[in-house]
């Protein structure tokens, strides 16, 4: 009878013992659960600060629309489509772009289409420019002209005055480089891709693929130099429209 009245007791004791040992471990869980959540929020402000920062730093935003993609191959010849052309310059044209501390937003980075259906794809290319709040957009494309193999040469299309500056500035820089013939400036009011648009936007036709120019279009160091252009002349008229902002606020005092 005495050793059953101990083993009771000693077993009321083990209980108060793993009743203070869970007490303890649930106070540390606890503590240690609020010392990680309060460094989890110290870290998720200090990015959000971070973001805010780094999104300030940009000196503007622009879309580069590589043309075509997914079923729609655009211009082709011996294998080569202009969706693959157009996409690779403007990966080269965004790092180009950010190494400049320009935001860059590509309306697609894989070989898709946007919308089976055409004019919905090319309305939804446009409108990513109110979407990103962006100040340019710049279409890549590679012409073709039937089966005219003579006809070589870039040229830039535009449909106002805003856009035909950004033109300018991306012309001069394409001249530069003498890779082809300089075909100007063109209309392209009735191209929806611009229509469609915001913002000063232009649509760049690199060359002709079944003439002469097929030998850079399918050059990389040659596609990355046209990129270096239109990346130095997209940045010279963000640093001219710029002055010219600074200039009607000034005058405005
Ligand atoms: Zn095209």
């Amino acid at each position: 009878m005495a050793k059953k009245k101990k083993k009771k007791k000693l077993k009321w004791g083990r209980v108060f013992i793993a009743l203070i040992i869970v007490i303890v471990l649930i106070f540390g869980i606890y503590k240690s659960a609020s010392f990680l959540i309060d460094q989890a929020i110290d870290l998720i402000n200090d990015l959000l600060a971070g973001e805010k920062i780094s999104t300030k730093k940009y000196r503007a935003t622009i879309i580069i629309d590589p043309g075509h993609g997914g079923y729609d191959v655009g211009a082709n010849t011996k294998n080569i489509y202009e969706k693959d052309i157009t996409l690779k310059i403007a990966q080269y044209l965004q790092k180009a772009l950010e190494k400049k501390n320009i935001k860059v937003v590509l309306t697609r980075d894989k070989d898709i289409e946007l919308n089976s259906d055409k004019s919905t794809d090319l309305h939804m290319r446009a409108a990513m420019s109110q979407q990103n709040q962006a100040d340019y957009f710049v279409s890549i494309h590679v012409n073709d002209l039937a089966n005219n193999t003579s006809v070589s040469g870039f040229e830039i299309y535009t449909r106002n005055n805003d856009s035909y500056f950004l033109a300018e500035s991306i012309l001069t820089k394409m001249d530069e480089l003498k890779i082809s013939k300089n075909r100007g400036i063109v209309d392209g009011s009735n191209l929806q891709v611009l229509r469609d648009n915001t913002v000063p936007s232009v649509l760049v036709e690199l060359g002709y693929i079944k003439s002469s120019d097929f030998q850079y279009l399918t050059n990389d160091s040659q596609l990355n130099n046209i990129a270096g252009a239109i990346a130095n002349g997209l940045e010279e008229r963000i640093k001219e429209d710029k002055e010219a902002k600074n200039e009607g606020e000034n005058q405005g005092e």
